[in-house]
């Protein structure tokens, strides 16, 4: 036994690292072992989100919208630029800096907390100990009062549409092409079929994306998803909805795709083929046997609402165990839990988690959708207010989209609040904090907002819960 620690844990992605930091905090003596190797084959801090998810794809999201504003909507501010071109390697390289930037800086993070790092896979053994195999092979030992579990998801591999790297990828291979594929395909019009669809489709990919269920983007309320849609359509992003992938053949032309919707069956040839229908739980090697953690029918790691696993000491958090498979939610958690261990008292409200979907135009949301208070038979009142009335939007040229605010019929407290258009993944957060200090539409309709201003979107569709906006018709 080389060492003992309060805490160890195991996977420093958002939720392992957040929950290290805040161990470290409250003076436990802390660990972490994660096995992520970034590109030069050393230890990069910061999992999935820091590495192939959240920061790489809001760096090529944030590239490609340059490029698409200056070869497409630039005129209408007088603005022209002759051979507009894109530089792929330059492109994807900005993006490797940024999340070597970032991974550095967990490092960075963890010397100054004083927590040790271990670069290898984890294995959780009976009693808390926890078995650490190097990238050399080489085994040792650690041992702790608790294990926080934060190993967190790999994307679905579809048997008939096996990645192989090249030309079938999952989202780390849609980050790193190294030219633009003429023709991708995408299966699964989620959270990263869409993000990673607009991307390669603003630099002048054929996107065509390939969704199994009959509805577009069923998680978000409808309204906002049919405006979405629309727009997504508009700026020619191939949406096939209820279709069903039969096969998908790599072949000297392409990957040849063969799919049934409500015409028959179907076929595309594509030059690269992203398969992005979900993600689930990675637990592989992470469990000794005997450790008494239980997996649930979805392999998630189980755990009650202190996300513990029921095994003394041992705790899970993120995309490993139940929940919205997002960076913050995962943070939070980890915060919370090194809280619990400390004897304080951590808090999540999973009930005003946040959404956001990086397109153009964004995405966002918190709260319940109109569907689900129906569903529930929650009687309550919409208010909306279209980004076309805000002179900001307006003088930005990005006048697409609403913010619609639900409040309950009788007590007018926020139930959710729903936007598509331009700086939304920021005003989300003005919802967020109401819906926490459970305010009302009038709560928002009675505050200050900055003009011109985005948020005074957010101020008339709560006003307009009332029929009382100001800028339209009630
Ligand atoms: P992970 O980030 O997956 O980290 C787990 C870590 O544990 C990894 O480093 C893994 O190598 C390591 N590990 C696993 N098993 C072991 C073991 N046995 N031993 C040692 N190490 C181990 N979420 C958002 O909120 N906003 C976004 O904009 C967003 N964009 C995304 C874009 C893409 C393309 C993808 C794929 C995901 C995105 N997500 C986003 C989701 C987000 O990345 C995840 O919710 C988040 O990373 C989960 O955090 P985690 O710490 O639970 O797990
Ligand atoms: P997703 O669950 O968002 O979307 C997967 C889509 O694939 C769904 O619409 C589903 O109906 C469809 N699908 C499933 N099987 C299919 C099949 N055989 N053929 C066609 N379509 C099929 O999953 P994702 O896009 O892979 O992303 C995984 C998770 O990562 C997200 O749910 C989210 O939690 C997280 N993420 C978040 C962000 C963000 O916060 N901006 C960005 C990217 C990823």
């Amino acid at each position: 036994m080389s060492d003992k620690f309060d805490v160890i844990v195991i996977g420093a992605g958002p939720a392992g690292y957040v929950a290290a930091i805040r161990a470290a905090q409250l003076g436990l003596k802390t660990a972490c072992v994660d096995a992520f190797a970034g590109k030069d084959g050393k230890q990069a801090l910061g999992g999935t989100c820091l590495n192939v998810g959240c920061i790489p794809s809001k760096a090529l999201l944030d590239s490609s919208r340059q490029f698409h504003n200056l070869t497409h909507n630039f005129g209408v501010h007088g603005i022209s630029a002759d051979n507009a071109r894109i530089d792929v390697p330059t492109f994807v390289g900005r993006k490797d800096k940024i999340v070597k930037q970032f991974t550095g800086g967990v490092a960075q993070l963890f010397k100054a907390n004083k927590i040790t790092p271990f670069f290898g896979t984890g294995k959780l053994l009976k009693g808390n100990d926890v078995e650490i195999t190097g990238p050399d092979g080489a085994k040792q030992t650690i041992s702790a009062t608790n294990v926080i579990l934060a190993s967190g998801s790999v994307p679905i591999e579809l048997p008939f549409a096996k990645f192989d790297g090249k030309s079938i990828v999952d989202n780390a291979g849609a980050l790193d092409f190294t030219e633009v594929p003429k023709r991708l395909g995408v299966i699964g019009a989620g959270v990263i079929g869409l993000e990673l669809g607009s991307v390669w489709k603003r630099l002048g990919a054929d996107v065509t994306i390939i969704e199994a269920l009959p509805d577009f983007l069923g998680v978000a309320d409808a309204d906002i998803a049919k405006i979405a849609q629309r727009e997504f359509a508009k700026q020619g992003l191939n949406i096939k909805l209820g279709a069903k992938l039969g096969k998908a053949e790599v072949k000297n032309d392409g990957v040849h795709l063969t799919y049934t919707d409500k015409d028959g069956e179907q076929s595309l040839v594509v030059d690269k083929l992203l398969v992005a229908v979900g993600r689930r739980a990675y637990t592989d090697g992470l469990l000794a046997a005997d450790t008494g953690v239980k997996l649930d029918e979805r392999g998630r790691i189980v755990v009650d609402e202190h996300n513990h696993t029921g095994v003394d000491g041992v705790w899970a958090i993120g995309d490993a165990v139940r929940g919205p498979m997002l960076a913050h939610k995962g943070s939070e958690e980890g915060v919370a839990v090194a809280e619990w261990i400390a004897g304080k008292a951590g808090h999540v409200n999973y009930d005003t988690i946040p959404w956001v979907i990086y397109t153009e135009p964004e995405i966002a949301w918190a709260g319940k959708t109109e569907k689900e208070l129906k569903d529930a038979g929650i009687p309550y009142k919409v208010g909306t207010f279209p980004f076309a009335a805000i002179g900001r939007a307006v003088a930005m040229n990005e006048a697409v989209g609403q913010v619609k605010v639900i409040a309950h019929a009788d007590t007018d407290r926020v139930l959710g609040v729903h936007m598509v258009g331009p700086g939304v993944s920021e005003l989300i957060a003005e919802a967020v904090v109401t819906m926490e200090f459970k305010g009302s539409a009038e709560d928002l309709a009675r505050i200050v907002h900055a003009h011109p201003t985005l948020s005074e979107a957010v101020h008339e569709a709560a006003l307009s819960v009332d029929k009382r906006a100001i800028h339209k018709g009630n």
